[in-house]
């Protein structure tokens, strides 16, 4: 028996499907970090999942700098103006960023700097040129306020030093990242190769978008939304369209599909209708791994392999999509490109309105989160929470989180709330 065999877990029968943390866990054990990396140029490299560690050559700043235009001066000469009177001195050279001054400053000495611009040996504060006052005429410079040691200089390496691994493997490339990793002089970066992620739409009613509905049909939606969840750099989408609810026509489109696909998505029939095929088609072509877990919406999820594939038969419903997508497929997604698993943002909300909530799953709601007067978090529900109300996932900026044991909510209650990407 292999790895994933001794992985499947029975669950056919509700009370017993899996709870969100087991399926979790399973599909993280299943899914396999991709090998395979690719070479990019820092510019081609937002979004990607950095495979070793950045590890920098340079220290930054590469020298003592000055962190405004100013003065620098040497604090043995700021006596006088330390004790509440005034110290005048010569200005004998100028250092900007990037053309440094290349002498030494002695004794009732200055010099003229500028932000970025290299420390003069010697001197050891800057002051600030607010706080001074030229003389033209004779070359000095008075200073008013007193001076500390080492004030508006910025130390060589301070915010990064040679030999650190500044940004590890693993990470997913921010837009500071990118600034970062050139800050250090690197070009490009190794990083995991495109996910192959095939998706598919089954059900018989389907009909894509710019055509007139024929009775009994709707738009497939699902490929859509799904299409924009994965536009994404890490991820290559391969568009299978729509799919009758005929088991050979699918068994047809799995085995195909899990030939060049790293990831198969399907959405609809994993329930227990009588053109629900999925469950069976994957068994043949693959290996049906979980089948059913406690969440709402979303329960019917179906996790296994096709041929060397993952699997996810996502349920057919709009939001039910959405959210096993979120809260399972993009699991797998990231650990197959190598990647620490992000786990969302919590906040505690007030609730504004009542929501109904049975024990034995977890539920996630739509919500809309505001702040109250003195800035504490508040949420109100975006109202029909049926699988079908897609309108309610572009309403809503959260997820109201209500966890297995909790039961319907009151007013003043309060609650875990997940906002929408908040990240830079
Ligand atoms: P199913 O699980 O196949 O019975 O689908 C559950 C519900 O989701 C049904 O009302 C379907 O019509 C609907 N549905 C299935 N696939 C899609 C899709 N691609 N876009 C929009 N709705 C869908
Ligand atoms: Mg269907």
């Amino acid at each position: 028996m292999n790895k994933v065999s001794t992985q499947r877990i029975d669950c056919d029968f509700d009370p017993s499907a899996i709870t969100i943390e087991q399926a979790q866990q399973v599909i993280l054990q299943v899914a396999q970090v991709i090998k395979e990396t690719e070479i990019v140029s820092i510019r081609q490299a937002l979004g990607r999942v950095l495979r070793c560690d950045a590890i920098s050559t340079v220290d930054n700043p590469p020298n003592d700098n000055s962190a405004m235009d100013g003065y620098g001066v040497r604090i043995a000469d700021c006596q006088d103006v330390n004790g509440g009177g005034k110290t005048t001195l010569k200005v004998i050279g100028k250092s900007f960023a990037g053309s440094p001054f290349h002498g030494e400053i002695g004794q009732g000495e200055a010099v003229r700097i500028m932000t970025g611009a290299k420390i003069p040996v010697g001197v050891d504060a800057v002051v600030m040129q607010e706080q001074t006052i030229f003389n033209e005429e004779n070359g000095t410079v008075i200073l008013n306020d007193p001076v500390k040691v080492g004030q508006n200089i910025r130390l060589q390496g301070e915010d990064i030093t040679t030999g650190q691994a500044v940004i590890k493997a693993g990470t997913r490339l921010t837009p500071a990242c990118i600034g970062v990793l050139a800050t250090m002089g690197v070009t490009e970066v190794e990083v995991t190769r495109k996910i192959n992620v095939a998706i598919l739409s089954t059900g018989d009613e389907l009909q894509p978008v710019g055509t007139a509905l024929k009775e009994g049909n709707i738009y497939d939606s699902n490929r859509y939304s799904l299409h924009a969840l994965l536009n994404d750099p890490r991820f290559h989408i391969i568009e299978k369209g729509v799919l009758n609810d005929e088991p050979a026509v699918i068994e047809k489109a799995f085995i195909d599909t899990a030939n060049y696909a790293d990831v198969v998505i399907t959405t609809g029939g994993v329930s227990v209708g009588e053109a629900d095929w999925i469950k069976d088609c994957v068994k043949k072509t693959g290996e049906l791994i979980f089948w059913k877990a406690a969440i709402k919406p979303g329960r019917p999820i179906t996790f296994g392999k096709v041929g060397k594939a993952l699997f996810f038969g996502l349920p057919g419903n709009p939001v039910s999509v959405m959210i096993t997508f979120t809260k399972f497929t993009q699991w797998a997604l990231q650990k197959l490109a190598g990647q620490c698993i992000e786990q969302p943002l919590q906040l505690s909300a007030t609730l504004m309105t009542p929501l109904k909530k049975r024990a034995g799953r977890t539920e996630f709601q739509r919500g809309i989160m505001t702040y109250d007067a003195d800035g504490k978090y508040c949420v109100t529900t975006t109202g029909n929470q049926g699988s079908g109300i897609l309108s309610s996932m572009a309403t809503a900026n959260c997820l109201i989180v209500l966890s297995t044991d909790e039961t319907s909510k009151k007013v003043g209650d309060k609650v875990i709330i997940e906002p929408f990407s908040v990240h830079i």
